[in-house]
C-alpha cells in the first residue's frame, strides 16, 4: 500500500516544520479479523479510520465503539498514550478476539507565553465556581454525540476553519508568565479580529458559551464521537442544536478569554482523548 507511507511522509514534514522531530515510525495497525484499515495510524494525537465487516461489534479498552451504517469507525489517541490500547472485535456469532495496538509516541515543544493577565494564570478564589461550571458545561456538550444528517461528513477530510499562520501547535508544554500549566491541545491560527470562522466539516452545535479561560466558545459534534471546539471568538453566528454544513460561517475570530491577540484556537476531541487537528487533517487528507 502506498497511502500509509504518504501519510507518514506528510507527518514527518509537519514535524520538521515545527522543529519537533520525534520518534515517528507510525505504521498501519496489525491485521484484525474482518476490519479494513482505511487511513491514519496509531500515533499520539492522531486517529485511525477503519471499517468493520457487517455484523461485527467493536470495543476499545472495554467501551463500545460507535460505527457508521457502513461499518466505518475511528479510534483517537491522546497526547500521552504510553500503554497500548485493546481492540475487541465480536463477530455475528458472538466469537470475539482482542488485539493490542501500540501507539507511536511523540515529543512536544515547550511554549512560553508572558504578559497574560495574572487572573488568567492563577484564577482568584471568586472565579473558581465559574470555572467549575464552565468545565461541567463543556463535559455535558462533549457527551452530545448526535450530529444528525452531518454525522461522518468529516471522513472526507477537515478544511481549515480560517486561513492564517499557525502560531501554536498541539501538545506544547505551556509555561504561562513563568508558571508551568496544562499542555496546549489546540492549534492556534492567527487571523484578524472579525475574520469569519467556517465549519471545517459538517456537524451539530452542542455549546455556545462565554468561558472564563477560552472566552466565547463553540462546540460542535461531528459524529463517531468526534467533536470540535473553537475558542476566543468575537461572536457566534449559530445556536445549540443547529445542524451546520461544511463551510458555513459559525462565528468570527476574536481575542476573548485568556488570549494575547486575535486568533482561532481549534481543538479536536474524541471520547475525551485530545487530538491534533493538524495531524488528523493530514491523516484524512481530502480537506482544503
Ligand atoms: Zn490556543
Amino acid at each position: 500500500m502506498i497511502k500509509p507511507r504518504l501519510f507518514t511522509a506528510v507527518f514527518i514534514a509537519l514535524l520538521a516544520l515545527h522543529g519537533a522531530a520525534g520518534r515517528v515510525a507510525a505504521e498501519m495497525p496489525p491485521p484484525v479479523d474482518g476490519v479494513d484499515w482505511m487511513a491514519g495510524t496509531a500515533i499520539e494525537g492522531g486517529i485511525i479510520l477503519g471499517r468493520a465487516a457487517p455484523g461485527q461489534r467493536l470495543s476499545l479498552d472495554g467501551a463500545p465503539l460507535a460505527l457508521c451504517d457502513d461499518g466505518r469507525f475511528i479510534i483517537g489517541f491522546h497526547r500521552e498514550s504510553d500503554a497500548p490500547v485493546r481492540l475487541t472485535v465480536t463477530g455475528p456469532t458472538g466469537d470475539s478476539r482482542t488485539s493490542s495496538l501500540a501507539v507511536t509516541q511523540r515529543d512536544y515543544d515547550i511554549q512560553r507565553i508572558d504578559g497574560l493577565k495574572r487572573d488568567h494564570v492563577t484564577p482568584p478564589q471568586e472565579v473558581l465556581d465559574r470555572i467549575g461550571a464552565d468545565s461541567a458545561a463543556v463535559r455535558a456538550a462533549r457527551g452530545m454525540l448526535d450530529a444528525g444528517d452531518q454525522a461522518g461528513d468529516f471522513l472526507t477530510g477537515f478544511d481549515m476553519p480560517v486561513s492564517g499562520i499557525v502560531t501554536g501547535v498541539y501538545g506544547s508544554q505551556r509555561i504561562l508568565n513563568g508558571e508551568p500549566r496544562q499542555p496546549h491541545y489546540g492549534i492556534d491560527i492567527a487571523a484578524p479580529a472579525g475574520t469569519p470562522v467556517l465549519a471545517p466539516a459538517g456537524g451539530r452545535v452542542t455549546l455556545v458559551r462565554d468561558l472564563y479561560f477560552s472566552g466565547w466558545t463553540l462546540l460542535m459534534t461531528h459524529g463517531l464521537g468526534l467533536n470540535s471546539a473553537f475558542l476566543h471568538l468575537q461572536s457566534v453566528d449559530v445556536t445549540v442544536g443547529d445542524e451546520v454544513p461544511r463551510g458555513a460561517v459559525i462565528g468570527y475570530v476574536g481575542s476573548t478569554g485568556r488570549s494575547t491577540g486575535p486568533h482561532l484556537d481549534w481543538r479536536l476531541d474524541w471520547q475525551g482523548r485530545r487530538l491534533d487537528a493538524a495531524l488528523v487533517r493530514t491523516q484524512l487528507a481530502g480537506g482544503n
